[in-house]
């Protein structure tokens, strides 16, 4: 790590610990190697994919900013730490769906794998509690979370991150199945995409592989006890840093 250093620990999420540091606008986030599903019903330790995962985050965070998309992302201090700016976190996660899977065609009689154009955007209200429950305008109107024009900038920067991810994941043979993102407000009131983009919220299958679970290099590998997780988040990397060859270090 640089000269930053680290506070009291802000909050302990599934996957990562936000810490504070001595710099008022400025948080470090350690990124674990637990991996759940199913909120959290599914528990293990994967070597490695705490570190895996900053890498790939940090890098993806860094090609947004390219696109002109705001994102929390300042930098990358060591292996599994990422220095980000605060933000007060919405309660909704936004999920982008390309082809049809997962819960949508548990939910919907949708084929897996239908193409879903335009891509289909569903936002689902963040609180294990409830089991993260998908949202309607009305209940999102209810809970008061945002104003009509922040749903529809949260909207917009969701859809301009699908646009630059997939293409991003295309040139390197990823196919961008669907994705979730949590976005944040910055103290200045800006919203920025947040959190983490990596393989345990997207949904990436190998475009160089036929068959149907050999090409999953996502987090389904772990849900579907398919084996190889750690090793299907190291192509990944492998293929992102193919892209961003090195992110900056810390802040
Ligand atoms: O479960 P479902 O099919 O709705 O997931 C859609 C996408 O959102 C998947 O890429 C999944 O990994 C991601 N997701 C997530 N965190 C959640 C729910 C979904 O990262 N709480």
């Amino acid at each position: 790590m640089t000269a930053i250093t680290l506070g009291s620990l802000l909050y302990e999420g599934k996957a990562k610990r936000v810490f504070a540091t001595d710099q008022a606008d400025l948080v470090a986030v350690e990124y674990k190697d637990d991996a759940t599903a199913f909120n959290a019903l599914k528990k293990a330790q994967l070597a490695g994919k705490g570190e895996l995962n900053c890498q790939i985050s940090a890098r993806l965070f860094e090609l947004l900013e390219r696109d002109g998309i705001p994102t929390h992302y300042l930098g990358m201090p060591a292996a599994n730490w990422m220095h980000v700016r605060p933000v007060r976190i919405v309660p909704v996660e936004v999920v982008i769906r390309n082809t049809a899977f997962g819960s949508l065609c548990k939910q919907m009689p949708i084929e897996p794998g239908t193409p879903l154009d335009p891509p289909l955007l569903d936002l689902y209200y963040k609180d294990d509690a409830f089991g993260d429950p998908l949202l309607t305008d009305a209940r999102l109107e209810r809970l008061g979370l945002l104003s009509a024009e922040q749903r529809q900038e949260l909207e917009r920067l969701a859809l301009a991150v699908n646009t630059s991810l997939r293409r991003f994941f295309a040139a390197v043979q990823l196919q961008l199945v669907d994705f979730k993102i949590e976005l944040g407000f910055t103290a200045s009131g800006e919203l920025v995409v947040a959190d983490e983009i990596s393989p345990d919220t997207c949904r990436l299958w190998d475009l160089q592989v036929a068959d149907a679970q050999d090409r999953i290099l996502d987090k389904d590998r772990f849900r579907q006890d398919l084996g190889g997780v750690v090793e299907a988040y190291g192509e990944v990397l492998k293929r992102v840093q193919g892209a961003c060859p090195q992110p900056r270090s810390g802040k």
